[in-house]
């Protein structure tokens, strides 16, 4: 397996640093030695499919280590000191963040709540690499999830569905967003699915025929013409034509665009070549024609789009891009993520710190040209309190979320739980220690609050808390009980 993994990398970084992915390989190898997965699988294969996974990211070796280590944490008897010796503060940084998120048990499926979810998640991980691990982490999940009990899928998949593909598609990563999509589909409705998947199977098999035909005369028109280019069939998300079924309100059978081709060449001037042969060569549907090349989508995808009408009176969607086009298509944002290492070795400096600024800032900066998708406005939001640190996110020993301003004490989130457990709160618990009441709180700490019903406040308090909320519970009571 490390191997294939270091041949993968290969392809992308010729002088990545292969001793310290094989390291790392060998690491999370005998930490997990013994364990296997539900699958019967030996546990390495896991952490090894997470960093394949990210291969198709391209990403640096340091991130590929933290995949390869994602569990060591949280199922082994690793700690994050000898972590931190063996592979220094980096990679360690990556695999606590990822551990961390796992802590966070999410239990409420209500929409609002998994926005609160996020937002912390998004408080708390200050690398957005970790999110990409824990999303390539829960692909393979999702990927192996029959090996476990019906119950367990269906809770993976709810999870799945309302955390962590709205990440994949606000980060753009389609092609992952899509596999999610269909894997979670096929355990939450299974009926539906295998509807659908069969009925998609069959008109395939009438029309595969007519494809390839398609595809052939497309390719012979073109070879004279010496562009390079490859063709390729659009892969199926079963779950897409479910909900255009439902937007549309219509029957699978009325559902036209399900055959797509896309056609990916190397330059943009031969996208509007190939564009004009084929518009010479086929028939075409009326209005079937936008350039998003010189007009891109909100997110950046960029293509020329039209549908062609067969010989044989099949529709048949084309899509005309360059390995750019098609490369930020599949994944968004992450498609252009350079290289660090590379990078880092043509710099004199350590500008680690400044690759990641300059990375968030272009996250930023494509979330705001994000203008015309809806909630994105949501997700800018959840970005900007990542950079914002006046606020922290605490949660519940349930998993609710709840934002202080920074400064704020143990006292303060008693209160902001609910006042009566502010009057008598007894001592808070923060990740499962005792700490004084005036105790300043962190970003993503897990804090309960022990209450007793003798506690009352006192004047002392005030000058624990600095929420107005706290404060002013606290005067009220002091008002109300104080004799004159
Ligand atoms: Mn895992």
């Amino acid at each position: 397996m490390i191997e294939e993994l270091k041949s993968l990398v290969k392809e992308y970084s010729p002088d990545a640093d292969f001793a310290l992915l094989e390291k790392a390989y060998n690491f999370a190898s005998s930490a997990h030695y013994c364990q296997v997965r539900a699958s019967g699988e030996p546990y390495i294969t896991h952490c090894y499919n997470t960093a394949k996974i990210l291969t198709e990211l391209k990403l640096d070796v340091p991130t590929l280590c933290g995949a390869l280590l994602h569990d060591v944490l949280e199922d082994t008897l690793v700690v994050s000191e000898e972590l931190r010796e063996e592979f220094g503060p980096e990679i360690t940084a990556l695999v606590e963040g990822v551990t961390k998120i796992n802590s966070y048990r999410f239990r409420d499926h209500i929409t609002a709540q998994a926005e609160n979810w996020r937002k912390m998640l998004l408080a708390v991980v200050k690398d957005t690499r970790v999110i990409i691990i824990k999303l390539a982490d829960r692909l393979h999940n999702m990927r192996t999830i029959k090996f476990l009990p019906p119950d367990k899928q269906k809770e993976i998949s709810m999870e799945t569905l309302t955390l962590y593909t709205p990440f994949a598609h606000r980060l753009g990563i389609y092609k992952w967003k899509s596999e999610l999509e269909d894997l979670i589909f096929e355990v939450l409705q299974p009926a539906k699915y295998y509807e659908i998947k069969s009925k998609w199977e069959a008109r395939t098999e009438n029309n595969l025929k007519n494809l390839e035909a398609v595809k052939k005369q497309i390719e012979e028109k073109l070879a004279p013409l010496n562009i390079a280019f490859r063709v390729s069939s659009r892969p199926k998300n079963l779950y897409g034509i479910y909900k255009k079924m439902q937007r549309q309100e219509k029957p699978f059978s009325a559902i036209q665009d399900l055959f797509g081709m896309r056609i990916i060449t190397d330059t943009e001037e031969h996208c509007y070549a190939i564009l004009s042969i084929i518009q010479s060569e086929f028939k075409m549907l009326e209005n079937s024609f936008t350039d998003y090349i010189v007009v891109p989508k909100a997110n950046m995808y960029q293509s020329l789009h039209t549908t062609l009408v067969s010989d044989k009176g099949v529709i048949v969607e084309i899509q005309i891009r360059t390995e750019d086009m098609h490369r930020r298509a599949e994944y968004g944002i992450a498609a252009h993520w350079r290289y660090k290492e590379s990078f880092e070795k043509n710099c004199q400096k350590n500008t680690k710190q400044t690759n990641m600024e300059n990375h968030l800032e272009f996250i930023k900066h494509i979330l705001e040209s994000q203008k015309d998708v809806n909630d994105s406005d949501e997700f800018l939001t959840a970005i900007k309190t990542e950079c914002n640190f006046d606020q922290i996110y605490i949660s519940t020993p349930k998993g609710d979320a709840i934002k202080l301003p920074e400064g704020a004490t143990a006292l303060d989130f008693a209160y902001a739980v609910h006042s009566d457990i502010g009057d008598r709160c007894m001592g808070v618990k923060v990740n499962g220690k005792m700490v004084q009441l005036d105790y300043k709180l962190k970003s993503g700490q897990i804090c309960e609050v022990l209450v007793r019903n003798n506690i009352r406040p006192t004047e002392h308090w005030l000058s624990i808390v600095i929420t107005a909320q706290a404060r002013s519970r606290i005067r009220k009571y002091l008002r109300e009980h104080t004799k004159k």
